[in-house]
């Protein structure tokens, strides 16, 4: 049961956001993370942009294919990935993959774009999943969480405001790859195109491992339906900005 201390901080309806910034760590995070999400969201008029932070550099095990390759297959993936999904403007960062870029270093990025964007949401991996054991994730969801906090104070990355963009204040943060889902969300009318865009990222699993892969994500979507009518749910963890600093309950909210 929720602690009524809940209450005195509603939890967002992220399916009226009008503009959504989806930020991820790898090419491939969001399709799985929240592809049905971002999809149905696209479909219902919502304006999204995708940011890539890293170039995917490190995803594979096969060394006769150059790193130089490999980015720029990734870099395509994402484009026929994200058309599936209806976003529109596709961002990179193209950071070292598993390199030892800083949170400081993400975090003045998408406070960068956040203020340039102008989104009322973010959508990112959660940093506090447990057992996470990659720090790319690790960092771009503090990172995120901490630039969707402050973005709209005019001394936090001031170097922003030499450029002309001016402080702006996220509404909300929605998690995906969480432990503490708080909003669940009936995508099994954009299932098609999440398995599709999770196609997109050949260089990323083989046939046999997409087939586990989607196997997994359709047991779960399944089950965090709850019911048996065979709907197909993505559960997310959203907040608002007011919950991302002391307040002990957010986790339960
Ligand atoms: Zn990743």
């Amino acid at each position: 049961m929720k602690p009524h201390f809940c209450s005195l901080l509603p939890v967002p309806d992220l399916l009226k956001v009008e503009d959504l910034l989806v930020i991820q760590p790898h090419p491939d995070d969001m399709e799985i993370g929240a592809g049905g999400t971002i999809a149905l969201l696209a479909k219902s008029g919502t304006r999204v942009t995708c940011l890539t932070v890293t170039d995917g550099s490190v995803g594979t095990t096969d060394t006769t294919v150059s790193q130089d390759d490999l980015i720029a297959r990734r870099h395509e993936e994402t484009k026929r990935s994200a058309a599936l999904l209806g976003i529109k403007n596709l961002i990179w960062l193209d950071f070292d993959d598993g390199g030892i870029l800083t949170l400081e270093i993400i975090r003045s990025e998408i406070t960068c774009y956040i203020r340039r964007l102008k989104p009322n949401a973010l959508m990112v991996c959660d940093p506090w999943l447990p057992y996470e054991a990659h720090s790319d994730h690790v960092r771009t969801g503090l990172a995120t969480a901490e630039a969707g906090l402050l973005a709209h104070m005019p001394y936090f990355c001031p170097a922003d405001m030499q450029d002309g963009l001016k402080p702006h204040a996220v509404e909300m943060i929605a998690f995906y790859y969480t432990a503490y889902p708080n909003t669940f969300i009936d995508v099994t009318t954009t299932w098609g195109k999440k398995m599709a865009a999770i196609d997109c990222h050949r260089s990323q699993f083989s046939a046999s491992q997409r087939g586990k892969l989607k196997q997994y994500l359709e047991a779960k979507a399944r089950e965090e339906s709850g019911n048996q009518n065979g709907e197909l749910v993505e559960a997310l963890k959203v907040l608002s900005t007011g919950h991302l600093h002391i307040f002990e309950q957010a986790w339960q909210c």
